[in-house]
């Protein structure tokens, strides 16, 4: 009993120490980047409250994360295991693909029902007072909300097989996506999102458009869902034209042709 209570405030800490990491470290990066996109009264009082829903979110996502811990560790009840012959090395990457294909769809339609007025204002609003977005914004939801999304993931290494270090590279692109889709700029450069990547999957500038738009752009890793079922209105123009790295560069360089020698 006390291993288990062990595992589920060893998860509980990690998962918030996580947060506060990657989204402090994004939120740094912000400021460096993009200063004064945070600013204000009024984003300090939103990422203050953001904080504080997240670490909530943080215990509810935690917790079940401990169970799993413990069902793996000491009772060896779930699918994740540690020796690379177990499987084909071939399932790697498609247990990988697997779960975020599966955590994705589960995400949209989830997300696609909270939109739903009485759903809405019970389980969702939270995330949606975050206007605009911040870093912090990654976990802001309300512990209804958080409960739907906690209990994903744990469910699935009790059915599908997956080595340890293919879900920590899922857990992995779940922060990243998590903290990046909020952070108010665009962090992959113009021709990514012109190509097959922006084509097929979600960044800043897509999930922005959700935040302004509401009903539109429900998806979490890829675009298939919202494409399929015609929910996808495109990228946020705000984020996606605005001048990236490539655009700098090009505009050091004329600068640098312009100079008289
Ligand atoms: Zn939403
Ligand atoms: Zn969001």
């Amino acid at each position: 009993m006390i291993e288990l209570a062990a595992a589920v405030l060893a998860m509980i800490a990690i998962v918030a120490v996580r947060y506060l990491a990657v989204s402090g470290g994004f939120a740094w990066l912000t400021g460096r980047r993009h200063p004064g996109l945070y600013a204000g009264e009024r984003m300090r009082g939103q990422m203050r409250r953001e904080i504080g829903w997240s670490l909530a979110a943080a215990a509810i996502y935690g917790a079940p994360a401990g169970l799993t811990l413990y069902a793996w560790k000491q009772l060896g009840w779930t699918q994740i295991y540690t020796d690379w012959n177990a499987h084909s090395l071939l399932w790697i990457p498609l247990s990988i693909l697997a779960y975020l294909f599966i955590h994705d769809s589960y995400f949209y339609w989830t997300h696609r029902a909270m939109h739903r007025p009485r759903l809405f204002r019970l389980m969702h609003a939270i995330h949606h007072d975050s206007r605009p977005p911040t870093a912090w914004a990654a976990m802001s939801f309300h512990p209804w909300e958080s409960l739907s999304g906690a209990l994903l993931i744990p469910a699935l290494t009790f059915l599908i097989p997956i080595h340890v270090a293919a879900l920590g590279i899922v857990l992995t692109v779940m922060t990243f996506f998590g903290v990046t889709n909020h952070i108010g700029w665009e962090i992959f450069p113009k021709r990514w999102l012109a190509g097959p990547f922006g084509a097929a999957m979600i960044s800043a500038s897509h999930h922005h458009r959700h935040h302004t738009d509401y009903r539109c752009n429900f998806g979490l890793y890829f675009r298939f869902w919202d494409r399929l079922c015609d929910t996808d209105r495109g990228l946020s123009g705000e984020l996606a034209h605005a001048p990236d790295d490539d655009d700098r560069r090009r505009a050091a360089a004329d600068g640098r042709v312009e100079r008289p020698s």
